[in-house]
């Protein structure tokens, strides 16, 4: 038998009181014993997001969510800002580019965040752009976007609106939904939520909503306004993922019972430790500013494989990690801590490419990462 360990950037482990509720028998999606599920899922959404306003929930992965973001509040032609600084920031490219939006991207080297300024001017240049598009963690580069920076750049266009896929950042960072004026943000079950894949959340402020009232690209499947009464009735417009949706309540539990600050500090202890101990292996970062705390990406040591580092964890030691995406295929391996995260998945992890690395015939001393590690989460 191999024990396996998932510490790859989602789909993330669910925790066991989660994995016990979604055992339950299913329960009518239009019947009195769902509705005040769902009712509790929608409340704790705006507690996570820390918005009063809407979140959606949906029943798809988080790219849905980003589709869905794209044909609710915007038409063919609309102008559209993109960041792209990796292989998501590419996928509202192409999403923007599918729905027939006017893209214009900001493209930044992998490993880099975009300068707020960039953003700045390009909207001084042309007021008309209707969407700044952006991902809060970059996952395929280990990057954090300055959010906050951005949100209070576009909150001064009225006709402009923020969309955030924080579907990797989310309970990862601090993300002020209302505070710093995110117009819409996206997440995802499988990530920092800790549960199986298959739900995206939608958040949507009173100034997004205004653009959906005008938006005309085609819709049926997502259509947030219809999503939007079927939420005030503690509904969603089609059959509810039942199951998912009561396992959303247990891990909601589970964070407030924690609390927001907390959950975020975890995520900071995890990534930083991860970071320093790898740094003590000669490790280079891939991420060259910014890290995210939701997954650690590293090089692969000069005439290493990153996808054979990625391969040796997983048949080797169970543990499955992550590569590298699209140009960074091959150059580097990723290690997540997020969602239902410890110190012990980042021993685990750090241990585990301490050996893998050795075996390849990197020059380290097993345990000095992993003493670095433990020396930052001994409390
Ligand atoms: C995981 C992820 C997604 C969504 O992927 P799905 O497979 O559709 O759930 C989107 N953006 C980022 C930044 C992600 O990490």
């Amino acid at each position: 038998m191999l024990k396996r360990y998932l510490l790859a950037p989602g789909p993330t482990p669910v925790p066991p009181e989660a994995l016990l509720a979604m055992a339950m028998p299913i329960i009518h999606h239009r019947s009195p014993d769902f509705l005040p599920v769902l009712e509790s899922a929608k409340k704790g959404l705006q507690w996570l997001y820390q918005t009063e306003n809407d979140v959606l929930i949906i029943c798809s992965t988080g790219t849905g969510g980003m589709v869905g973001a794209v044909n609710n509040f915007f038409s063919p032609g609309d102008k559209a800002l993109v960041v792209n600084a990796g292989n998501f920031g590419e996928r509202w490219t192409k999403i923007c580019a599918g729905y027939n939006l006017d893209v214009k991207e900001i493209k930044i080297d992998w490993g880099y965040t975009v300068k707020p300024e960039e953003v700045e001017k390009a909207l001084r240049d042309d007021p008309s752009i209707k969407g700044v598009f952006v991902q809060a963690s970059e996952t395929s580069t280990g990057v954090y976007h300055d959010i906050r920076a951005l949100a209070s750049i576009v909150k001064k266009y009225e006709d402009t609106i923020l969309v955030v896929d924080a579907i990797s950042a989310l309970v990862a960072h601090d993300l002020k939904m209302d505070d710093w004026g995110i117009d819409v943000m996206i997440g995802g079950s499988q990530k920092g939520l800790m549960l199986p894949p298959g739900l995206a959340f939608i958040g949507v402020s009173e100034k997004a909503w205004a653009f959906a009232g005008k938006a005309t690209s085609p819709k049926f499947y997502f259509n947030f306004q219809k999503e939007r009464e079927s939420l005030a009735k503690n509904q969603t417009s089609f059959t509810s993922p039942v199951s998912l949706i009561i396992g959303l309540n247990e891990s909601l539990k589970i964070l407030r019972a924690e609390g927001l600050e907390n959950a975020f500090r975890r995520h900071e202890e995890l990534a930083n430790a991860t970071r320093e101990a790898a740094k003590a292996l000669g490790l280079e970062m891939f991420t060259r500013e910014s890290p995210s705390n939701a997954v650690t990406a590293l090089e692969a040591p000069t005439g290493m494989d990153g996808q054979e580092i990625y391969k040796n964890l997983r048949v080797k030691y169970g543990i499955t990690a992550a590569g590298g995406q699209g140009q960074a295929k091959g150059k580097i391996f990723r290690i997540a801590h997020l969602g239902y995260a410890g110190t012990f998945d980042v021993i685990t992890a750090i241990a585990g490419v301490e050996m893998v690395l050795k075996g390849m015939g990197h020059p380290l001393e097993l345990g000095t990462g992993v003493a670095v590690a433990q020396k930052l989460l001994m409390v």
